[in-house]
Parts: structure tokens; C-alpha cells; sequence
């Protein structure tokens, strides 16, 4: 049988199921992009809230693109499986927080009433950090972008995170009903006041006031989240199965480690979310820059160099000698780059992620965290290698990195497979790739000239490159792993 809510009372013992009946809850939050991520996490801890605190607090979660991800949770009642594994073993509980699921591609209509409805307060979104359509340097929205081009065309239609939210807005405006809270979960810098811009610059474009309105009332505070969560396959579903007893289409699996660390802003009301031990602060940004620093770049690092050095997973990189050596390097230069922070100590924090990626339960496959390069890196690695610049701290650590995202943009391996690069500005890496060829200096700048990818700071600085460039040329004449065994 399949889980759902007339099977889940036959659940094995050893699945932890809900602390509270599920149908006393009403929802109050609408849930953009129901990834692997979010189940992992944010539901996680709403379910949490719901069994410590209650209150209509459920979720509808909303998919922007897969349709199968809500057809299968639909047909779970919105329960799954989440299993956590670690070295305390492996874990599971059945979570209920979700109550339904929406396609934003077939059921527009329905998304845009549930953004409507007087008793949804906060809309969430995980939708990834390409899904936005904000050019983050110029602080507008991207119009090039194809959600938000097709969303400035038809805003009362839309598909895309600025269209649904300026448009779930201005119908709760017009109704004269109190706006919701948004709040962002994508690792991506600021990330409150980077939506808060997207949505007011989108609005701007359709209605002025309606902007005004959005950039005076609308609370878009900024979260800091933090749970390894790989792309759940057919082993997550098998696992799930022998945990519970029934089949999940839904199942997730994660780690056991989890950190929130939330602006607390938020004036339509919320979950206990402390229940899941979430902390609320008054400014996240530096606990951001920390684990984007620190657990984002040092992935960014280990993903390029492990792909290339042929391993699949993150665990297996931790399991080679020198690229272990490189992990802790980098977590060392990112923490230079960092003030203190209380409550908070480092060199424990560099320690427990090493543990966390060497998790030999957690099969998180390099090639997923290589994705969307350009996206990720301005943050990860360019903004600690400026600061590490400008402080005299360690940068080779940085253009060690940025060459091995390099290497890996020529889109083929050593043995000379091919693979796709996963990446929304694709074809400006080809471009640049095409025009350079094999010459690491060449190929540094044309990829230094990327926009977003590399502040000015950094691409001005000619030692720097060239640096990034001589590693990416002994990489090309030498091979990866013996420059990798060189640097270590
Ligand atoms: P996922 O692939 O399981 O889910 C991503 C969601 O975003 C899906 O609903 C997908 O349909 C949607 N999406 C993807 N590209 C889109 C696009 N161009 N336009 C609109 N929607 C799009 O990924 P996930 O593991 O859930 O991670 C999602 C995000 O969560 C990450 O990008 C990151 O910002 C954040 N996050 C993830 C982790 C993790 O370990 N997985 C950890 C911390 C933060």
C-alpha cells in the first residue's frame, strides 16, 4: 500500500509518525518550489511547530515546473517520508505539514486564490537561485529572463516567483486584505532584500503605487538555511519503504544535522518554528556569509575538483587524501575572511562540516552541486576572495576553486566524455570557452568578464587571474589530479 492518510496509521514502529492530527490544522502558508529541499527542511520544522504550538499553520505547497511532485504528494494526502542518515544511524518520520499540492503550470488559478486567502500569512520559496530573474547587479529584475519576460506580458496570468507574488499582492490589495510575509529559503546573498527588490522593481513595472504599497507594508525578511538534502532516487523510495511499510513517491532523504537562522520580521504572525530549534535574529547577514562562505564555497571547490578528479559523490572526495587536504584548506581561507561572530566557534563550524561531507550515508553527487555555476559562485567564492584581498588572508584557496569551475566549463572530462554544463548562461561559458581554447590565461579573462560572476574588485586584479590562470593551464598540461595532489 501507499502512504496516505487512511495507510498511515499501519506505518511500522519504526517510522516516527505526526505529533498532532493533521485535519485540526488549517493552512496558513503557501509554499513556492516543494523541492527535495523544502521537505527536508522548512516543512520539517512547521511540523515540528504544529506538534508543539498547533495553530492553522499547514502548508500548500506550489510547483513552478514538476507536475509529478504534486501529483504524487496529492496522492499521499501531502504526507512523506522523511530519513535522515548519519553515523547515529538511520531515521525515519512520516511528516503532515504539507496538506496539498498546486502545479502553477496546469492550476494557475488555484495557486493565485490560495495567495488570495485571508488565511495564508506567509508565503516561503525554495525555487533554487536561477528561478528568480533578478540581475542582482543592477539591483532590477532581468527582463531577459523568461518567466519574468512572460510575466511583464501577462501579469494577471503569471508563471514565475515575481509574477505570482506582485500578482497574489495586488488582488489581496485590492480586496483589502493584509498582505503576506515573504520569505525567501534560496541560498542566495541578502536574500530578503534581493526578493524584496525583484518584487518592487516588477511591480513598478505594471503599477506604481501597487509598488509604493509593497515596498512600505510587505516584510521580506532574510533567512539563513542550512541542510545537505541530494536529489532523492530510487534508493531514497526503497529505503522509505522498508522504514514505513508503505510505498512514498514523495520520500526525502537528508542528513541529520539542520539550521534556520530567520530575521525576525514578521507581522502577519508565524509558526513556532523554535520547536525544530530554528533561531530568529536581528540580522542574519553575518551567519550567512559564514555558511555561504564555508559550506556553500568550499562545495562550489570540492565539486568542481572532485568531478574532474572522477568522484560521484562528496563522500568519496572526502575519501581521497588530498582532496580532503584541499576541503580543509578552503574552509580555513573562508573562515579568514569572516569576523567573529558570538556563539559562534569556527574552527568547531570548518570541523563539523568536514564530518558532515564525509557522511558515508548521504550520497550528494558532486555533478548536482556543479550546477548553475554562475549563479552560485559570485557569493561563494569571488566575495571571500575579495575580502581575502583586501585583508592579506589566503586567496590561492579561491583561484584554486575558480580554475577548477573552469576546467570543468570546457564541458569534458579527462578521458574526453562529454557532459552538460547545467548552467543558465551556458551559452556565454561556450562562447568564452570558444574563443579561448586551451589557453588558461585566455579562458580566465573571457570567464573573469562574465557579469555577476566576478565583481570588479576581482576582475581587475591582474595577479589574481593570473593565478586562476596558471592553475588552469597546469591542469590542462598536467592532468587534475596532479595538479590537485600539487596543491594539497
Ligand atoms: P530541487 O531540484 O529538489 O527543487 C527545486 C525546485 O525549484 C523545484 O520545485 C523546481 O521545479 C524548481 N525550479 C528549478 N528551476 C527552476 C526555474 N528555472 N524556474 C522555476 N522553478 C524552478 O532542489 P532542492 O534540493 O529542493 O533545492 C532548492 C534550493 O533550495 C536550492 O537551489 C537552494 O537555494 C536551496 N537549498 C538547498 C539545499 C540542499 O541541500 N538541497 C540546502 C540549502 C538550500
Amino acid at each position: 500500500p501507499q502512504l496516505g492518510e487512511t495507510t498511515m496509521g499501519h506505518a511500522q514502529a519504526t517510522a516516527v509518525r505526526p505529533g498532532y492530527d493533521p485535519a485540526a490544522h488549517g493552512v496558513g502558508i503557501v509554499h513556492i518550489g516543494c523541492g527535495a529541499f523544502h521537505r527536508a527542511h522548512q516543512a520539517v520544522y512547521t511540523d515540528d511547530a504544529l506538534a508543539r504550538s498547533g495553530g492553522d499553520w499547514r502548508i500548500i505547497g506550489v510547483s513552478l515546473r514538476s507536475t509529478e511532485i504534486v501529483d504524487a504528494l496529492n496522492a499521499q494526502s501531502g504526507l512523506y517520508t522523511l530519513i535522515t542518515r548519519g553515523a547515529g544511524g538511520t531515521h525515519s518520520r512520516i511528516v503532515a505539514s504539507l496538506a496539498e499540492a498546486r502545479a502553477a503550470s496546469r492550476d494557475v488559478a488555484h495557486v493565485l486564490a490560495a495567495l488570495v486567502d485571508p488565511n495564508i500569512h506567509l508565503v516561503t520559496l525554495t525555487v533554487t537561485e536561477k528561478a528568480y530573474g533578478i540581475d542582482r547587479t543592477a539591483g532590477d529584475i532581468d527582463e531577459t529572463h523568461a518567466a519574468v519576460a512572460a510575466d511583464l506580458a501577462r501579469p494577471d496570468a503569471p508563471t514565475g516567483v515575481l509574477g505570482l507574488l506582485t500578482e497574489g499582492l495586488r488582488r489581496r490589495r485590492q480586496a483589502g486584505i493584509p498582505p503576506f510575509t515573504v520569505l525567501c529559503c534560496d541560498n542566495l546573498p541578502d536574500n530578503g532584500h534581493l526578493l524584496r527588490t525583484g518584487v518592487t522593481a516588477f511591480a513598478r513595472r505594471i503599477d506604481p503605487e501597487l509598488a509604493d504599497f509593497i515596498a512600505q507594508e510587505v516584510a521580506f525578511p532574510c533567512s539563513m538555511v542550512d541542510r545537505i538534502t541530494p536529489a532523492p532516487t530510487a534508493q531514497t523510495r526503497a529505503e522509505a519503504e522498508r522504514q514505513t511499510g508503505l510505498e512514498d513517491l514523495a520520500a526525502v532523504e537528508t542528513e541529520p544535522f539542520t539550521q534556520w537562522v530567520i530575521e525576525d520580521r514578521f507581522p502577519a504572525g508565524r509558526p513556532d518554528w523554535e520547536a525544530g530549534g530554528a533561531l530568529f535574529v536581528d540580522d542574519v547577514a553575518p551567519y550567512e556569509r559564514m555558511k555561504l562562505r564555508m559550506l556553500n564555497g568550499t562545495h562550489s571547490m570540492l565539486a568542481y575538483a572532485g568531478f574532474l578528479a572522477g568522484c560521484v559523490y562528496v563522500r568519496d572526495v572526502m575519501a581521497d587524501a588530498s582532496l580532503a587536504a584541499l576541503v580543509k584548506r578552503h574552509l580555513a581561507a573562508a573562515a579568514a575572511t569572516l569576523e567573529p561572530l558570538d556563539g559562534i566557534d569556527r574552527a568547531r563550524y570548518a570541523e563539523q562540516l568536514a564530518e558532515r561531507f564525509a557522511n558515508p550515508a548521504i550520497a550528494h553527487a558532486t555533478y548536482q552541486i556543479a550546477m548553475d555555476g554562475t549563479e552560485k559562485l559570485a557569493q561563494r567564492i569571488a566575495a571571500p576572495a575579495v575580502a581575502a584581498l583586501e585583508q592579506g588572508t589566503p586567496t590561492r584557496p579561491f583561484a584554486f576553486a575558480l580554475a577548477m569551475w573552469m576546467r570543468y566549463c570546457l564541458g569534458r572530462s579527462e578521458a574526453g566524455e562529454t557532459y552538460d554544463l547545467r548552467d543558465p548562461r551556458e551559452a556565454s561559458i561556450a562562447a568564452a570557452v570558444a574563443q579561448a581554447g586551451d589557453d588558461g590565461h585566455a579562458l580566465a579573462a573571457a570567464l573573469f568578464a562574465l557579469r555577476d560572476v566576478s565583481p570588479q574588485r576581482l576582475a581587475a586584479d591582474a595577479g589574481f587571474q593570473a593565478q586562476v590562470g596558471e592553475i588552469l593551464n597546469a591542469t590542462m598540461a598536467n592532468g587534475v589530479r596532479a595538479v590537485i595532489d600539487a596543491e594539497a
